[in-house]
């Protein structure tokens, strides 16, 4: 008797506790961390696990003015006497209210898990959780502040509009560049202003809008009157000769081939090519996170008693023994004056970088605020330290011809962003006030603050 008792009683024992276990499932919104709104479209990721007997059901909805809508529900196969049945599941669904008949404002967003145990009279163990939403399938409204504009093949422009809600993104896409807009210079909030520039070889018929994302989702885009004036740009050859060759190429550490028959030769074109694709994918590391406040005022100064020695957008064809070589654009201006000559930071900001970098020698970079920087090549010494705050015309090192320079200049760059513009816009107090002023100009009197 107590053998038969052992026998069966143990193991009818042993299948109880194992099937009762008491451990609810977990169901959570995996993406996006933060569920906080539904736009028109939002995609959601939902995981629902439950470790010892597996998932029964799950059950997904959402609850708006006391009306439940499910957006999702799923049984799960039982599990087997011993076994576990499916112990995690995870669901990618799109939501799309107003085809759920689901109207703006604030709802519940339910989810609900039960499994396979026997406990609470094989009703398994529940989990239900219900998180505050706020359904918004309106699209924030760009008001675009700014009156008609003209933009220069790589020139600059610049957009004020103001936004009917919060939008943690935006700013304006020109020729599939983003630039961010900044809060903060208008007194009224929603009101932002955004500098954006154009490449050197998009012309008439490239799109510019301004665009907003609110936190819900939902995507604004708004054009803007503008006309977009198409340059040409020169086209130069430039002859290297061994003696430059000697002069410039020993300073890089770049290996080419062992066998080469004029390694100082491959070297250069090297160093024209690849290490000035790398030194600008870092530039664009750098102004990553460009001052949140405008430090710039009046027009840039330029380097004084200078002469013009290359342009914006230059073609340059460099011929070795009368033999083309290599291409590039030259995306700045070079200008000389005497060696070792004192240059001015070409108006107010932050030194972003101060030190050698690649093909630009030793070089400046300052960061003027909402996304403008100016940059200064070829430096024979500096002084000024990163993080440093200098004023316009604060001497910030001497020209030199280190990197890859023939003599004595400074190589001088604008960009906004990640994109390079013509200088000479920015060194042409009539354009600043034309372009720039008028228009923020124009956002005060539109907007009616002051
Ligand atoms: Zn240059």
């Amino acid at each position: 008797m107590i053998v038969l008792f052992g026998l069966f009683l143990i193991p009818a024992l042993w299948v109880l506790v194992f099937n009762m276990e008491r451990e609810c499932p977990v169901i959570v919104v995996e993406s996006p961390t933060k569920l906080i709104s539904i736009g028109a479209s939002k995609d959601v990721v939902i995981s629902a696990t439950d470790q010892k007997r597996g998932l029964r059901k799950i059950r997904i909805e959402i609850v708006k003015d006391g009306k439940q809508t499910v957006l999702i529900e799923k049984e799960y196969p039982k599990a087997s006497f011993f076994g576990a049945g499916i112990n995690k599941d995870t669901l990618n669904i799109t939501i799309e209210p107003s085809k759920l008949g689901i109207t703006d404002g604030k709802a519940l967003f339910r989810l609900s898990a039960w499994d396979y145990s026997w406990s609470r009279w094989w009703n398994g163990n529940t989990t239900a959780v219900d998180k505050e939403i706020t359904i918004d399938t309106k699209r924030p409204e760009i008001d675009v502040l700014s009156g008609t504009q003209y933009i220069n093949q790589g020139g600059t422009g610049v957009e004020i509009y103001r936004l009917s809600e919060p939008c943690e993104k935006n700013g304006v896409y020109a020729g599939g560049n983003f630039f961010p807009g900044y809060s903060g210079f208008f007194p009224d909030k929603n009101i932002y202003i955004c500098f954006y520039a154009l490449e050197y070889d998009k012309g008439p018929g490239t799109e510019i809008y301004a665009s907003a994302v609110d936190e819900a989702g939902n995507i604004a885009k708004r054009g803007f009157n503008l006309t977009i004036k198409d340059r040409k740009f020169r086209k130069d050859s430039i002859n290297i000769s061994d003696a430059f060759l000697n002069a410039v190429v020993p300073q890089f550490d770049i290996a080419v081939d062992p066998n080469s028959s004029n390694p100082l030769l491959d070297k250069y074109i090297k160093i024209n090519r690849e290490m000035r694709v790398a030194n600008h994918n870092k530039l664009k590391e750098l102004i990553q996170n460009p001052e949140k406040e405008m430090f710039w005022q009046g027009a840039f100064v330029s380097f004084p008693n200078a002469t013009n020695k290359a342009s914006f957008a230059d073609y340059r064809d460099y011929n070795y023994n009368g033999k083309l070589v290599d291409s590039q654009v030259h995306q700045g201006i070079d200008l000389a004056s005497l060696a070792g000559a004192s240059i001015p930071a070409a108006n107010k900001g932050k030194i972003v970088y101060v030190g050698d970098f690649g093909i630009y020698g030793k070089m400046v970079l300052i960061d003027h605020g909402f996304g403008l920087f100016s940059l200064y090549g070829h430096l024979s010494s500096s002084d000024v330290t990163k993080g440093q705050i200098v004023e316009k015309n604060y001497t910030i090192g001497r020209s030199g011809k280190t990197g890859l320079a023939a003599g004595d200049h400074l190589h001088f760059s604008m960009l906004v962003n990640n994109v390079f513009v013509n200088p000479l816009e920015w060194l042409d107090a009539s354009w600043i006030v034309n372009n720039i002023t008028s228009k923020i100009n124009d956002a005060k009197s539109t907007s009616g603050s002051k």
